[in-house]
């Protein structure tokens, strides 16, 4: 008998129950197609993780096994997702295999990925195919001569472009990894990292441009300025900051207030990681 999963037993989307259930992120997608300039790649996707600790990398396989050995000490895990280290597109073979392989053992789990967007298109039957009932897509700004300042590159393919060209190109498949997400029936949130001097004139625009795509939901992240990236010296915006800005950006959009910012291998309740833990498991499986 197949399970339908219950996408209410997601605690980023759901926060009611992430007292309840837990998530695991399996670090299944080295590569990325972009460089944000807040992003230092010696540490994992600043997109959906907090920076400044490198994950092992497992394969398909390494993945499916250390997530069963996991289950067996953590089991209020409902959602397995895949968050980096880099982008899971610039990774897309590896990132669906692991969650085919998953679904055979585990049909209830719900399947969460977190992209760039950039490489996502082609993949949107596949997408859904999966089983993935959840995305993330990282958009910073609706506007390229906005988005020209987050990015030093975009490469397409064999092509790697710069300024605004880079984030015109970048934005035309957010935008249409959105709408094609919607199409299929996603769920589907926008994370934004709130950048001051940057995107902070510009978060009511994006989050009325996300609402109008039919986004679920904003997750306005304040900037975590990372060393040895052009963002570094950036002051990260204050609590009271943040909050204005959601607020405004609520007339349009449900924001997400309970962000925990994820390593790339997070693993259990929202408010008790306990990747240190499972480190050890971790690197086994990954040999
Ligand atoms: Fe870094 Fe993620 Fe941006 Fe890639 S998409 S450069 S891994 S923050
Ligand atoms: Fe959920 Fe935020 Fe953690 Fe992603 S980084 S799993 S959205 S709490």
């Amino acid at each position: 008998m197949t399970m339908t999963p219950d996408i209410s037993r997601h605690p980023c989307f759901n926060k009611s129950v992430s007292g309840q259930c837990g998530r695991i992120h399996l670090p299944v997608a080295p590569a990325c197609n972009i460089q944000c300039r807040y992003c230092n790649r010696k540490y994992d996707c600043v997109n959906e993780s907090r920076p400044g600790v490198t994950s092992g990398v497992l394969t398909p396989p390494q993945a499916a096994a250390y997530l069963d050995r996991v289950l067996e000490k953590e089991p209020r895990i409902t959602v397995v997702g895949i968050a980096g280290p880099g982008d899971p597109f610039a990774n897309a073979e590896a990132t669906l295999e692991t969650i085919r392989l998953i679904r055979e053992r585990h049909p209830e789990m719900l399947f969460c990925v977190s992209t760039n967007g950039l490489g996502l298109p082609p993949y949107l039957d596949r997408v859904k195919d999966a089983g993935i009932t959840h995305m993330t897509v990282t958009v910073n700004a609706v506007d390229p001569a906005v988005g020209k300042r987050f990015y030093s590159w975009v490469r397409d393919g064999e092509r790697t472009l710069h300024g605004r060209e880079a984030a015109e190109l970048l934005l035309m498949r957010q935008l249409e990894s959105i709408r094609g997400l919607k199409e299929r029936g996603i769920t589907v949130k926008v994370n934004t990292i709130l950048t001051p001097g940057y995107n902070d004139g510009h978060i009511e625009e994006l989050a009325k441009a996300m609402a109008s795509m039919g986004v679920d939901m904003l997750n306005v992240m304040p900037l975590h300025p990372t060393a040895d990236t052009p963002f570094e010296g950036i002051i990260e915006p204050n609590k009271a900051f943040v909050e204005k800005l959601r607020k405004a950006a609520e007339k349009h959009l449900p924001q997400m207030r309970h962000c925990r910012r994820c390593r790339a291998d997070a693993v259990g309740l929202l408010g008790n990681d306990r990747s240190g833990e499972f480190a050890g498991c971790l690197s086994e499986c990954g040999r």
